[in-house]
């Protein structure tokens, strides 16, 4: 079975929930090597999604991400805003008006996602960054969608691999954003926005996948 708009909103729901337990987490990842606001800006974002997808009327999981885009982008700030932002609308994009996502759809959105966050913010594998937990979750949902998985498939593997990426970054140094300021002194911490994008990948293999 594919996940629906309703599900879907579901989970960005349940996402808004796991973000509001590692809100402290986020923040001291991010005063590590960071600003310390990490974690704010995440909550912030995802209490205003949650605020906009409660009333429901959604016909489509592309409308759904579409409103989690343009609320990230309006309410999130920093650096982290503006790549979520580009990183949902480009996965509403990549599901078009679809009414239910399969495994090769949910793949597609994530791949959206990526292809977002890199045009925008111009940063590789190993830069340390989100891109170090979305990138190879990418790998994995293609791989998972090829060998015919459905959304639930998909969406496990991506968030499996999207945690071993954001627990790539410990050792790197970083390359873009803040973090780069510190140069060698930001190694040996966990990237925050690699953080965040392996913990919105759980969530929502936990309940969009369900
Ligand atoms: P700011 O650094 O403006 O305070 P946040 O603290 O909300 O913004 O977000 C920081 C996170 O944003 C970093 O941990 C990193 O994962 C991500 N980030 C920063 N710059 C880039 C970039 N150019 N490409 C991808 N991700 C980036
Ligand atoms: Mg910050
Ligand atoms: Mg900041």
């Amino acid at each position: 079975m594919g996940c629906t708009a309703e599900r879907l909103a579901l989970a960005l729901r349940a996402a808004a929930a796991v973000i509001a337990v590692h809100r402290d987490e986020l923040v001291e990842l991010d005063r590590a090597i960071g600003d310390a606001d990490h974690g704010e800006n995440m909550h912030r974002g995802f209490t205003a999604v949650v605020a906009k997808l409660v009333g429901g009327g959604f016909d489509t999981p592309g409308a759904v991400l579409k409103v989690t885009a343009t609320t990230l982008i309006s309410t999130v700030g920093g650096a982290s805003g503006p790549l979520y932002g580009t990183a949902f609308l480009r996965a509403s994009t990549a599901l078009g008006d679809t009414s239910e996502v399969d495994g090769p759809g949910a793949a597609a959105a994530l791949r959206g996602a990526l292809d977002g966050v890199v045009a925008r913010g111009k940063a590789e594998v190993g830069d340390k960054t989100m891109v170090d937990a979305l990138a190879p979750a990418v790998e994995a949902a293609k791989a998972a969608a090829e060998a015919g998985g459905d959304v639930a498939a998909v969406l496990a593997v991506a968030a499996e691999a999207g945690e071993r990426g954001a627990e790539s970054t410990v050792p790197l140094v970083a390359r873009k954003g803040r973090a780069s300021y510190l140069g060698e002194r930001s190694a040996g911490h966990l990237d925050p926005g690699a953080r965040s994008t392996a913990l919105l990948l759980r969530a929502l293999a936990d309940e969009a996948g369900a």
